[in-house]
């Protein structure tokens, strides 16, 4: 039997993979990843699965990234829903925040409040636990589903090696892994290359019959990439010759929201400089990373964030009256998270305004850490970017015309070609090497991987 069908494998974002089984003269199937495709992606529309005749006992998500999640609300309501606890959690926060967001309208709240219930509910979502430092396997009729953490630029994101039943097989089942999207140059991706050898074949005891791996990277050739720490030091020198930093970055990017806030903790060295955030949501995915993540390693520690709203007055003992959060802020410098949204623009022209009053003396700058390709109208080789994004490259030629700086400063969430090879050949998958997340599946054969790996490629 065919064990692995990935669907939309072929664009990046919104690919589905289900995996079977033959469970006591049953198909049963599993499902990875239910998300929708991203703004750009050739297929204009979302394909749809047949649950009715492919029906699946499971749906495991990789990590919470929309194009791995986003269509979670039209999976049957019977199939439960695997997810890592803190991927959850961000989730829920997400669906909350949106809620009540009176930007959109009341259906839409609705919608998002009604996933955010979907989400909470126990009887629904099942979280991987860990003990002794490694995921629990998961078993299913026909299955065992063995989570591996990867890093990405989600927190909490997954790799799966899944052992399918099948009894027409020499060891009675067909083994596949699921890379999920990953990279190897964040502050995690060193260990990627040591769990395949020990935990995935177990020191050359279990062998892999087929690989699904992530190819993001594939039709970005001449992005530079920096490692999280390297990116950190770049962003300390900036900010060291800049007082006054916007920050654009994602709030579920928990690696590179570190790497910044590490930097403006290391230039106002011993006191550090406070982050500020544009909503009360996004501290509260602060506080959960902190608290989270933050377990294992102090680079997650977010300590000295408040919400740019505060109207709260602060005091120390060395002031002689309060000091307004804006007084603040203009005394001690800052890093503070906006969106490149014209109702955010107010919080740059503020500190435009001070500068030119002459209470501060540097004019604010803008760091943009998220993928370049959304400012740019075109490819390189010339085509219409669709991914392009006009609002925010408005915004940032807007801020320019001003004299405010914009500074790029980011790192991929994704596998180099060097990366996707080494995993390649670490795993030496026996059957089958399925691209998915990929717009070039076949430039997989020109990376350095061994000859035969090359014929595998499907
Ligand atoms: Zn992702």
């Amino acid at each position: 039997m065919e064990h692995v069908k990935v669907f939309q494998g072929n664009q990046i974002g919104g690919c589905v993979t289900v995996i079977s089984a033959m469970h006591e003269g049953k198909v049963r199937r599993i499902m990875i990843d239910y998300g929708s495709s991203l703004p750009g992606s050739d297929n204009e529309k979302d394909f749809e699965y047949p649950w009715a005749e492919m029906p699946v006992d499971a749906v495991f998500f990789t990590h919470y990234h929309g194009d791995h999640v986003g269509r979670i609300m039209e999976i049957p309501p019977e199939v439960p829903l695997y997810m890592g606890p803190v991927a959850r959690q961000v989730m829920i926060n997400i669906q909350e925040a949106l809620g009540h967001n009176r930007n959109i309208s009341k259906e839409e709240r609705e919608l998002h409040l009604k996933e955010a219930a979907v989400l909470k509910d126990d009887a629904r979502v099942r979280t991987f636990r860990i003990e002794e430092k490694r995921c629990v396997p998961v078993k299913i009729p026909g299955f065992t589903i063995e989570p591996y953490t990867v890093d990405h630029s989600a927190y909490d994101a997954y790799m799966f090696l899944i052992e399918a039943e099948d009894p027409d097989r020499e060891f009675g089942k067909y083994i596949t892994v699921h890379t999920g999207d990953f990279r190897g140059h964040g502050r995690r991706g060193h260990r990627m290359i040591d769990v395949i050898n020990v935990y995935i074949h177990r020191f050359n005891k279990r062998k892999v019959d087929a690989l699904v791996i992530e190819g993001t990277m594939m039709s970005r050739p001449e992005e530079k990439v920096l490692t999280e720490p390297q990116m950190q030091l770049e962003a300390t020198k900036y900010l060291m010759n800049h007082k006054y930093a916007f920050l654009v970055c994602s709030s579920t990017n928990v690696d590179s929201l570190a790497s910044f806030y590490r930097a403006a903790q290391n230039t106002d060295f011993p006191c550090g400089r406070y982050m500020f955030v544009y909503s009360n949501y996004f501290l509260k995915q602060l506080k959960l990373y902190t608290k989270t993540a933050g377990h294992y390693s102090e680079v997650y520690k977010f300590k000295k964030i408040a919400s740019l709203d505060s109207k709260q007055e602060l005091m120390h003992e060395k002031w002689e009256k309060p000091k307004s959060q804006k007084e603040f802020m203009e005394d001690y410098g800052f890093l503070a998270v906006i969106k490149p949204e014209d109702y955010h623009e107010h919080y740059i022209d503020e500190f435009l305004k001070a500068y030119e009053e002459g209470r501060i003396d540097q004019k604010p700058v803008i760091i943009y850490s998220m993928w370049e390709g959304y400012l740019k109208p075109k490819k390189d080789n010339g085509e219409p970017n669709k991914a392009y994004n006009k609002a925010w490259d408005d915004f940032f030629k807007k801020q320019k015309a001003k004299g405010v700086e914009v500074k790029p400063l980011h790192t991929s969430g994704h596998a180099t070609h060097e990366m996707l090879a080494k995993v390649i050949n670490a795993i030496d998958p026996q059957d089958a090497i399925y691209p998915m997340h990929t717009e070039k599946a076949d430039e997989f054969k020109m990376l350095g991987i061994k000859e035969e790996l090359k014929k595998r490629i499907r």
